[in-house]
């Protein structure tokens, strides 16, 4: 395949200052894959780190990502160009004290980010081709041939909410709040309902409210009124829930689920990524009434096979939550809609072969 030396990148410059430049197209090594995006989602931890500028720059965001091999080092085996894939950029080496411990995210190898279009490696799935890097090989997915390139690209987001998931010590037909209807919180609500709990769902939106209906939520809520911790009382017969996720970033959802939730019950933190935001905690709560607090950050790549079986049987249909495409020059736009969403933005998107990514939708 011939490859042109230039391509497109959105670069990110400083803080919300994202940039269309023309890079040279990353060359790779021998144990080395290149893949021309197809696919990129916008994920709320890109939005933070380009709107606090948590890191410095020049860097290419980008992470949820889709696309097909273009080209395969020459010391790699079982891929080939033309493959369609979706892609991890962070991969644990197995090995280490932690990868022994299941705690993948702390892996010193999985914190190494290992998909790049150039600068810091940083995902890079907001530009036209990304280098996955020989420790991020095992995290490419291939896309069956009925599966979408926006599929492959939620492979991601997917896998972070079955970690969650997992961590959780539940049975069927527990009682789950998930706290935030947002397209991860919707994740939530979707899966936990496959696996046969009862989930109430609170969001600030009404529409959102509506949404996590449909997807599978047994009551939803607005967190706000004044009916609503009496209602999760009667919902579960005055015992609480047995595990709250919270897919917001509020210090008041996690008060208001320790409260909802019954002695030795679980509260997941999901989006509380901002690292130095402190919150005040009574001990107790932990301690005599024995309900943990406990988070979930990133992927399990053991549960790789799972999060695909899920995504692309449509069991979880991804397409639902995706509301918003945008072509990749308009990357700052995507970004700043999915952070402040409006009424009926849910997933947004950046999507470069959009012909394709539609046919794919439609058959
Ligand atoms: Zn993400
Ligand atoms: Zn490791």
């Amino acid at each position: 395949m011939i490859l042109p030396k230039l391509m497109q990148a959105v670069v990110y410059r400083g803080v919300s200052n994202l940039q269309v430049e023309l890079l040279p197209v990353p060359k790779i090594g021998r144990s080395e894959v290149l893949v021309r995006v197809a696919a990129c989602g916008v994920c709320p931890t890109d939005i933070k780190k380009i709107q606090h500028g948590i890191l410095l720059g020049p860097r290419i965001y980008g992470h949820e990502t889709s696309g097909r091999i273009v080209k395969v080092g020459s010391s790699v085996t079982g891929w080939k160009e033309g493959q369609r894939v979706g892609l991890h950029h962070h991969v644990p080496c197995l090995k280490c004290h932690a990868c022994r411990h299941r705690a993948y995210a702390q892996c010193d190898q999985y914190k190494q980010t290992g998909i790049t279009a150039g600068f810091e490696p940083a995902g890079g799935g907001y530009a036209e081709y990304v280098r996955v890097m020989k420790h991020c090989l095992p995290g490419m997915v291939p896309i069956p041939k009925n599966g979408t390139f926006a599929e492959g690209a939620m492979l991601e987001p997917v896998n972070t909410v079955l970690k969650a998931i997992r961590r959780l010590e539940l049975q069927p037909r527990d009682h789950v709040l998930v706290a935030g209807q947002g397209p991860i919180g919707l994740i939530f609500t979707r899966l936990f309902k496959l696996y046969g709990m009862k989930v109430h769902a609170t969001d600030l939106m009404e529409w959102r409210r509506q949404k996590a209906l449909q997807m599978g939520a047994a009551s939803a809520h607005d967190p706000t009124s004044p009916e609503f911790e009496s209602q999760i009382q009667e919902l579960t017969r005055g015992r609480g829930v047995d595990a709250a996720v919270i897919a917001v970033d509020s210090d008041e959802a996690v008060r208001q689920a320790q409260k909802l939730c019954r002695g030795g019950g679980q509260v997941c933190l999901f989006a509380h990524t901002r690292r130095g935001v402190l919150s005040s905690l009574d001990f107790s709560i932990p301690c005599v009434d024995e309900k943990q607090l406990l988070g979930s950050y990133s992927t399990d790549i053991t549960l790789q096979n799972e999060v695909a079986r899920l995504v692309f049987s449509k069991s979880l249909d991804v397409g639902e939550l995706i509301t918003h495409r945008f072509p990749l020059e308009q990357t700052g736009e995507a970004v700043n809609l999915a952070a402040k969403p409006t009424q009926n933005a849910l997933k947004v998107m950046v999507i470069q072969e959009e012909a394709e990514a539609l046919r794919n939708e439609k058959s």
